[in-house]
Parts: C-alpha cells; sequence; structure tokens
C-alpha cells in the first residue's frame, strides 16, 4: 500500500515538471522589434523567454524602409510589437493595418520628454500625409542614454503585460541592463568633459542627435534636417560651409545609414577632414564597432573626441 502511494505521487510530480517545462521552454513570448536598436533593448530584456524579430536590420534605415509580405506574417505572429513612436517608424501603420496584428503595438517612447523639431526642419515636410516626414517631435529619443532607461523599463513592463509568469525575470533583466547603461552614460560624459567647450560642434549628415545634444553638450549641426531622403538644398550646403569656414565646427561626419557624398563634399569644399562613421539610427553589424547599443553610444563619443581631439 506505503509503497503504491509513493509510486503514485511519483508519478503526479513528473508529470507537473513536465507540463511545467514544456510551457516554459517551447511557448516563447513572440515579439517584433521595429528597428536594430529596440531588437538589442528587447533580447537584453527578454532573454531565452523570447522568440525575437526585428524588422530594419544593422546598418538599416527605419525611416525609409519598405516592409516586405514576410514582415506582414511575422507582424501576425507576433504577441508584443515594440515601436519607437513618434512617428520614428514611416512604414509602421501600413503593416499594421496589412497585418491586422492584435499584439499590443507598443511605443517605446512613452514618458520620456520629447524634443521638438529643430527650426530648419521646418522647410521639409512637403505633404502632411507624407508618412516619412516625422512630425512635431524628433524621434530620435534614443540617443540620450538617460532615454534608452525609459524604453528598457517600458519593454519590461509590456513583456510583464503579455507574461505574467516571466515578470520577475524580465524586471532582474531590465535592472540588470539599466546599471550597464548607467556606466555608460558616466563614461560618455566624461569623455565630453575632456573636450574644450568652445570645440564641441560638429557636423553630421542628418539631424539625428538633438537628444544627444541635450543630454551631453556636443552641438551637432546637420545640412539635412531629420528624413534621410530629404536633399539639402544649395543654399543649406551653401550655409554650413560657412559655418565650417568660420570655424564653429571641428569635425565632420559621415553616419552608417545615410549616402556619405554631400558630407565628403564639404569636406573637400572646406579642407575639415571627415571624422569617422557615426551611428544614428541604426546598430553595425556583429563585426562592426556598433553591434550593441552601448558599443554604439561609446564609438560615438570616441569618434567625436577623437576627431575633435586630433586623438
Ligand atoms: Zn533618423
Amino acid at each position: 500500500m506505503l509503497r503504491k502511494i509513493g509510486f503514485a505521487s511519483a508519478l503526479s510530480v513528473i508529470t507537473l515538471t513536465s507540463i511545467w517545462s514544456t510551457s516554459a521552454s517551447a511557448e516563447p513570448l513572440k515579439v517584433v522589434a521595429s528597428f536594430s536598436i529596440i531588437g538589442e533593448f528587447a533580447q537584453n530584456v527578454g532573454g531565452d523567454r523570447i522568440e525575437l524579430t526585428t524588422l530594419v536590420g544593422p546598418d538599416g534605415d527605419a525611416h525609409v524602409y519598405e516592409p516586405s509580405p514576410a514582415d506582414a506574417v511575422t507582424m501576425s505572429k507576433a504577441d508584443v510589437v515594440l515601436v519607437n513612436g513618434l512617428r520614428f517608424e514611416g512604414f509602421l501603420q501600413r503593416l499594421v493595418e496589412a497585418s491586422a496584428t492584435k499584439a499590443s503595438v507598443v511605443e517605446l517612447t512613452k514618458g520620456i520628454e520629447p524634443l521638438k523639431m529643430r527650426e530648419a526642419e521646418h522647410g521639409h515636410g512637403e505633404a502632411e500625409e507624407d508618412q516619412r516626414d516625422h512630425g512635431e517631435f524628433d524621434p530620435h529619443a534614443f540617443q540620450s542614454i538617460s532615454n534608452a532607461k525609459v524604453y528598457v523599463t517600458n519593454i519590461a513592463e509590456a513583456f510583464c503585460a503579455a507574461d505574467a509568469e516571466g515578470c520577475d525575470t524580465y524586471k532582474a533583466n531590465a535592472e540588470a541592463y539599466t546599471a550597464k547603461l548607467d556606466a555608460a552614460d558616466a563614461d560618455v560624459k566624461a569623455a565630453v568633459a575632456a573636450i574644450p567647450e568652445n570645440e564641441r560642434t560638429i557636423i553630421t549628415s542628418h539631424d539625428a542627435f538633438g537628444y544627444f545634444e541635450n543630454a551631453y553638450g556636443i552641438t551637432f549641426l546637420a545640412p539635412e534636417g531629420i528624413s534621410t531622403e530629404a536633399e539639402a538644398s544649395a543654399a543649406d550646403v551653401a550655409a554650413l560651409i560657412r559655418q565650417v569656414r568660420d570655424d564653429k565646427a571641428s569635425a565632420i561626419f559621415v553616419e552608417n545609414i545615410t549616402n556619405p557624398r554631400l558630407i565628403e563634399q564639404i569636406s573637400a569644399e572646406t579642407g575639415v577632414k571627415v571624422g569617422g562613421t557615426l551611428y544614428s539610427d541604426a546598430l553595425s553589424k556583429a563585426d562592426g564597432p556598433a553591434p550593441t547599443y552601448i558599443e554604439m553610444m561609446k564609438n560615438n563619443i570616441a569618434a567625436i573626441k577623437g576627431a575633435i581631439l586630433g586623438s
């Protein structure tokens, strides 16, 4: 009799264990991230509890991305869709509609303090219905590490809402990653402090660094405004060349997502050397210098500091 009970309870333990491990490992949360930076945040928070698909990959330009039919299929199967918001992803609305996804679409800029777009940008909005036109606010909020922490908190909340069982894990992962972000933020500030104040002006190819400027005190001048597809006018280029010649800019940079032609032209006409590549709206591929967000931020400030100080 005793033996029989022992056998029965052992059996029920085995059954429970196998049900538990099946539900934990066979059904990861299906997550879609709109572009590479958000994808990396999601992976840091989700770990192996999520199955991640990133729509706009390394070195990709989310401003002009054209979704594929496969993207619509991926979206339709998603549990959670993570996006930047503030009209960063011009393709998003059409894709959400085409896929008829039932997933919650979470805007990760929720809770940040949005910056208004700059004066220079106002000339660019040709058509209000143009989905690539960003609207009133600068969407590149991830260019400040304190904002990145808000993205991470929002991701943990979204994952907890979709997968309550994993919530403790998501929160612990978010906390650990946030500590790394704090350390990176201190490193960026220390690098900026080493640059003389009157030399903290540089030129980039599209206006993606407003939040970086606001957080860290480097001034970025950009000829093309905020949209990567907008062509700079001859007057814009002439004005920039004047600024560089007046010695207001210490260095000039290309970006990983934009055509370097215009920057090379300004460099040739002014004699100011191209200081390197800044990663603005996308990570690099795994073998590049910015395969993670933290490496991207460190790479950018190291390139800026190196170009200005000539080291
Ligand atoms: Zn951009």
